[in-house]
């Protein structure tokens, strides 16, 4: 049988932390056993759903590579289908209609508080034969009354669920619209969805959606509830821990295979293993080897981990990347040096593509101002006769390649019988600006000779009205 799993967002917000952990797992799972991932907007909440918000999660999932093979099928296009279903069970008398008022479900409410037994709905319209004038009544699944559901969920183990803790729920609001738990009943045993992995916010829906399904004849699917992700400070992660769009992290500056290795170690673990290429997480990926506890939310780590993956990833891959982020500095690198050679000698400078970008950027334009700090020592001095005997040297050359840069700059240093960093120093701050930098002699060549030549006037000019 092939596996099948899915994604069910809300979309009442971004693609965030968390959903993009449950998507990511959903995802490998499929993938793992060469099965389907089914997307599945579950927008039946009106009021909160947006058009933005879908395009936000399916912008998400396109930025981590999280394709899906199935859908997206939303929820508001199936309503005749829920309707069915709602209509089904109720011929075959699990369902009835409920007239009781706010006030009276509240009454109850207040009086079994009081009776310091857990508020529950009573089933009182159970045996309603007449209709109340006037109202207009929801549907009410009928909760099996005896015996307990069983979950032998794949994270957290067996759970034991008794009937009597469980009542009568909601299935259709007064209008006729369907609820959450009958919605995702319907649309899980439709799309033959074997696996449903999901937050374990939603474990306690689970007992009821598994006696709806069974009541319906079908064979409910394992399910596989992920524990909670963590603040630093021990509470459930939300915007104040910077847990934010997935999207954000792209504007960051973060790889989204860096995303995609922090999010797995999310609660999943392979022995000590932190980095996992998306082609090992596939392969060694297992609902056994998810943490039961909950885990914690790291912003260094994924840190971290981006560096590691600028550092290691093919050049092309982060030039690709680093572009989008050069743009926002209103750089167009095709105007340049190699953005590829650039990127293998500046990214062990920089942790995210934002820095990477930063640090990137003197290859591509002159440089608007010198490092303060960095003036004081290198401009000092007779820097300007130095800087103007390396302009007119450079200005000469015929060959322009790392061996026949270092060759002038050393002629420079023996002409002017000085050390090479009288001549290094101003020639690198007036090339980079004070970037972090390589090799001089690599800059000097990726900037180019008339670059080069350029800033070194434009550095002597400097030096002169700064004198
Ligand atoms: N739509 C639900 C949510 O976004 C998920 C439902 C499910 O996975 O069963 O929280």
């Amino acid at each position: 049988m092939t596996v099948r799993t899915r994604f069910a967002p809300s979309p009442t917000g971004y693609l965030h932390i968390g959903g993009a952990r449950t998507a990511l797992f959903s995802w490998l799972y499929a993938r793992k056993h060469g099965g389907r991932f089914v997307l599945r907007i579950e927008d039946t909440d009106l009021e909160r759903s947006t058009a933005e918000s879908v395009n936000a999660i399916l912008e998400g999932m396109t930025w981590l590579g999280l394709e899906y093979d199935e859908g997206p099928f939303y929820q508001t296009e199936r309503y005749p289908r829920y309707k069915e279903v709602i209509q089904q069970l109720f011929d075959q008398g699990h369902a009835y209609h409920c007239y009781c008022s706010k006030e009276e479900l509240e009454a109850m409410r207040e009086e079994q508080m009081a009776k310091k037994q857990k508020p529950r709905y009573d089933g009182r319209c159970r045996h309603r034969t007449a209709p109340r004038d006037g109202v207009e009544p929801v549907v009410r699944f009928k909760n099996p009354t005896e015996g307990a559901v069983v979950i032998d969920d794949l994270v957290k183990g067996r759970v034991v669920i008794s009937n009597a803790e469980l009542d009568d729920l909601v299935i259709a609001r007064p209008d006729g619209s369907p609820t959450y738990n009958l919605t995702v009943v319907v649309d899980d045993a439709d799309m033959e969805i074997d696996y449903v992995i999901r937050g374990d916010d939603h474990l306690n829906n689970t007992p009821r959606q598994i006696n709806i399904l069974k009541t319906l004849g079908i064979e409910p699917p394992k399910y596989a509830h992920l524990p909670m992700i963590l603040g630093d400070d021990g509470k459930r992660l939300s915007k104040r821990h910077g847990a934010v769009s997935v999207m954000q992290y792209r504007e960051e500056g973060y790889l989204p295979e860096a995303v995609l290795n922090y999010l797995v170690r999310l609660g999943w673990s392979h022995g000590d293993q932190e980095v996992f290429s998306v082609g090992e997480m596939i392969e060694l990926f297992d609902l056994d080897n998810c943490n039961k506890a909950a885990a914690t939310f790291n912003p260094e780590k994924l840190r971290w981990l981006n560096h590691q993956y600028l550092m290691n990833s093919d050049p092309a891959h982060v030039a690709h990347h680093l572009s989008y982020h050069l743009g926002s500095l209103e750089i167009d690198p095709s105007e340049g040096p190699d953005i590829i050679a650039v990127v293998e000698a500046q990214r062990e400078k920089a942790k995210t593509l934002v820095e990477l970008a930063q640090v990137c950027a003197f290859y591509y334009r002159d440089p608007e101002e010198y490092n303060a700090k960095s003036a004081k020592k290198a401009f000092a001095g007779d820097a300007a006769t130095v800087l103007a005997e390396l302009r007119d040297a450079m200005a000469a050359m015929s060959e322009w390649t790392r061996a026949s840069i270092h060759a002038t700059l050393q002629h420079v240093v023996d002409t002017l019988g000085v050390g090479f960093g009288k001549v290094g120093m101003p020639a690198r701050l007036a090339v980079t600006g004070g970037a972090a930098s390589p090799d001089l002699d690599l800059v000097l060549f990726l900037v180019g000779k008339d670059a080069c030549v350029r800033r070194f006037d434009k550095a002597i000019a400097f030096i002169k009205g700064h004198a």
